[in-house]
């Protein structure tokens, strides 16, 4: 596609929308403005393609599409089955799974349909099979008040919150949390790494089961072979949520032991982090969950979003060519001199470095939260996000991290040299920056004093950065 073909879609496009609410269509074009601009490290983050992008606004969006391919509620679906489909079968090829299903519209909801999957499959049909009936209808009341209770009673296993895991995976903010009861597995005090004879020592007290492996904000690799072991020996089902990292699983930078999706019964995951599709959500699983994942609509999930799995098998698609596992291992490679750069400089990182697209900084070696951390630097034009240590002393709300990632930038073409640059950046406004006190002198953990001309210098010193990078360099809306 020439360069002029984009430009004159969203123009177009951009024209159209202008004449209905032209509010709109300005804070569109805003958008790509401030996207363009900011020297963006929030690692759950990434700017997909155009065609992903064009690929949602249209009439699919007028369709239900209730069921699955080829079986639907609804008359007149042919072509949503042509999509769904396609991106099914791209998503099966690009991870080599059994079976994927499309139709989840995030990853929380991926979650969701993988938990009542897992549910009905070891805890609803067994008791549909006691009761010799064939579906929750034909049971007594007593029979599905004692259902009830069992599928409201089962255990999961996961990675703690302030050791990188995800609220999703069974805390009590969470309707996960409601329905399950969940412990958590930390990592080692001193190395910051899973400890995975004490994932073994937990299962084996606990016998969730689900045992939940992935994270949001753990910077290093995860043996998925040793976590379906440690299943198996208790007997759960193994769960991964490779939301965060899908991307290095499909560039094929996690492979053999780490990649998750040979090793777990069911993997879920985004689509619009490292994997750099349109935002939603997917599963995939072994052939005996199909059925059960299948059902996700309408058992947890509202109608599919057909314009949103025509773009998820367009980004697919991209992920299968050859150029996307060159851009999985430019993303590591940014990370690795990313976290050099700062370990240089003096900086703390949780685990000492990184495996993956993240680097964690525990900024309390600069006397700050993270909370102080991430606004000083989203003053000096860099945008990342506050994220809990392990055993973090501030809580979850003012934090002593700072969680950074280079899918995004990386999409745009900064290389190593940069990432080196963005470090000294980094690092300059974290020390400039000092914690302030409340008014009755005690130490703040929100206030900060950061220079305002050193903030302007390092703003522009980002965005001379940026700039022979241009974000979505065929679309130009002027
Ligand atoms: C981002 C994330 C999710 C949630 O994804 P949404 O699309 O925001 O619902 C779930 N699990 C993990 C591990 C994540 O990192």
């Amino acid at each position: 596609m020439s360069h002029n073909a984009e430009s004159t879609a969203f123009r177009s496009a951009l024209e159209v929308i202008r004449a209905v609410e032209p509010r709109v269509a300005d804070a569109i074009g805003a958008e790509l403005t401030d996207q363009r601009e900011s020297l963006k490290l929030i690692a759950s983050e990434n700017y997909a393609s155009p065609a992903t992008l064009l690929a949602m606004g249209n009439w699919f969006s007028d369709k239900y599409a209730e069921g699955t391919v080829g079986r639907r509620f609804y008359a007149g679906c042919q072509n949503v089955d042509t999509v769904e489909a396609l991106a099914a079968e791209h998503a099966r090829e690009l991870f080599g799974a059994a079976h994927a299903y499309v139709q989840p519209h995030s990853g929380i909801d991926a979650n969701l349909v993988a938990f009542w999957a897992v549910l009905a499959d070891r805890v609803e049909s067994p008791a549909l099979k006691k009761a010799q009936v064939r579906q929750v209808n034909d049971l007594t009341e007593a029979d599905w008040f004692a259902l009830r209770r069992e599928l409201g009673n089962q255990r999961m296993l996961g990675m703690s919150l302030d050791a990188g895991g995800h609220l999703t995976h069974g805390f009590r903010p969470n309707i996960s949390g409601k329905m399950f009861d969940q412990r958590s597995y930390g990592t080692d005090p001193v190395t910051g790494l899973i400890d995975y004879d004490r994932v073994a020592e937990a299962a084996r007290e606990f016998k969730p089961l689900i045992l939940v492996g992935g994270y949001s904000a753990y910077p290093r690799k995860v043996n998925f072979r040793i976590l379906r072991e440690i299943a198996d020996s208790v007997g759960a089902t193994f769960m991964v949520d490779m939301a965060h990292f899908a991307g290095l699983v499909a560039g094929k930078v996690f492979t053999g032991d780490f990649d998750p999706v040979p090793h777990a019964h069911i993997v879920t995951t985004t689509t619009h982090k490292s994997l750099r599709g349109p935002r939603g959500g997917m599963v995939l699983c072994q052939p005996e969950l199909a059925d059960q994942v299948d059902r996700g609509c309408p058992m947890v999930l509202g109608g599919p979003l057909p314009h949103v799995m025509a773009a998820k098998a367009v980004a697919l698609a991209e992920a299968r060519r050859p150029d996307f596992a060159d851009y999985a291992q430019r993303i590591v490679d940014n990370s690795q001199a990313l976290a050099e750069g700062l370990l240089r400089r003096g900086a703390t990182l949780v685990t000492g470095g990184t495996d993956n697209h993240l680097v964690l900084i525990d900024v309390s070696g600069y006397g700050l939260t993270g909370r102080q951390a991430e606004q000083a630097l989203l003053d000096s034009g860099i945008v990342t996000n506050r994220n809990s240590v392990p055993q973090d002393p501030n809580g979850a709300w003012y934090t002593s991290g700072i969680r950074i990632g280079t899918p995004a930038l990386t999409t745009r073409g900064l290389g190593t040299a940069e990432m080196d640059q963005t470090a000294e950046l980094i690092h300059t406004v974290l020390t400039q920056t000092t914690a302030g006190a409340n008014a009755d002198g005690t130490p703040s953990k929100a206030k900060y004093t950061l220079d305002a001309d050193l903030a302007d210098k390092i703003a522009q010193q980002a965005t001379d950065l940026l700039a022979p990078h241009p974000l979505y360099p065929g679309i130009d809306l002027a």
